[in-house]
C-alpha cells in the first residue's frame, strides 16, 4: 500500500508561494515523492503577492536592493534573473531602467509580479 503524503500550506502570500514553488521544483526525478498532495489555502483570488507586494502605487519601494530580494533559498539573484529573462513586466513599468551596477530599489508591486509568476511556474511544473 502506498501512503499518501499531504502538505498543507496556509496563506498563499510571499512565503507560501516561495515554499510551494521550491517543494514542487525539488519534487522531480530521483527526489520525487510518490503520492504527494499539496494543498495551499489562500483567501484572496490571486496568489503570491500577500500584503507587502500588492498591486499598489509604484512609488512604494522595496526596502532592500533588488539583488538581495529573492524567493528562492540559496539564490539571492533569482529576482534579478527573472527581471532579465522576462519581459512581461515592461508593459506595466515602461519607464523603469535596470542598471545592474547600482543599488536598485524597485517597486514592491514588481516583486509581487515576480511572486505571481513563480506561482504560475509552479503550476506548470506540477502539471508536467
Ligand atoms: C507594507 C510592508 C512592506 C514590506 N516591504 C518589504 C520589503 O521591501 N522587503 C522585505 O524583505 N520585506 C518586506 N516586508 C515584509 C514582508 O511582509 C515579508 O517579506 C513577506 O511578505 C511575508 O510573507 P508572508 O507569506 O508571511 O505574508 P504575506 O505575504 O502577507 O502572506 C500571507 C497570506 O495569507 C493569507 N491569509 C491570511 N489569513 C488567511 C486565512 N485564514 N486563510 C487563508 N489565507 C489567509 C493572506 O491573504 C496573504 O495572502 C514588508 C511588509 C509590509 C507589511
Amino acid at each position: 500500500m502506498t501512503i499518501k503524503k499531504i502538505i498543507s500550506i496556509v496563506g498563499g502570500g510571499a512565503v507560501g508561494v516561495s515554499l510551494l514553488y521550491q517543494i514542487i521544483k525539488k519534487n522531480t526525478g530521483s527526489y520525487c515523492i510518490p503520492n504527494l498532495e499539496i494543498n495551499i489555502f489562500e483567501k484572496k483570488s490571486k496568489l503570491g503577492r500577500g500584503l507587502a507586494y500588492a498591486e499598489d502605487s509604484d512609488v512604494n519601494l522595496l526596502n532592500r536592493p533588488a539583488d538581495t530580494m529573492s524567493a528562492i533559498y540559496g539564490n539571492p539573484q533569482d529576482f534579478m534573473q527573472w527581471l532579465t529573462n522576462n519581459k512581461q513586466w515592461r508593459d506595466s513599468y515602461p519607464n523603469l531602467m535596470i542598471d545592474k551596477n547600482s543599488d536598485l530599489f524597485l517597486p514592491r508591486s514588481l516583486f509581487g509580479m515576480y511572486l505571481e509568476s513563480l506561482f504560475n511556474d509552479a503550476m506548470v511544473i506540477a502539471k508536467k
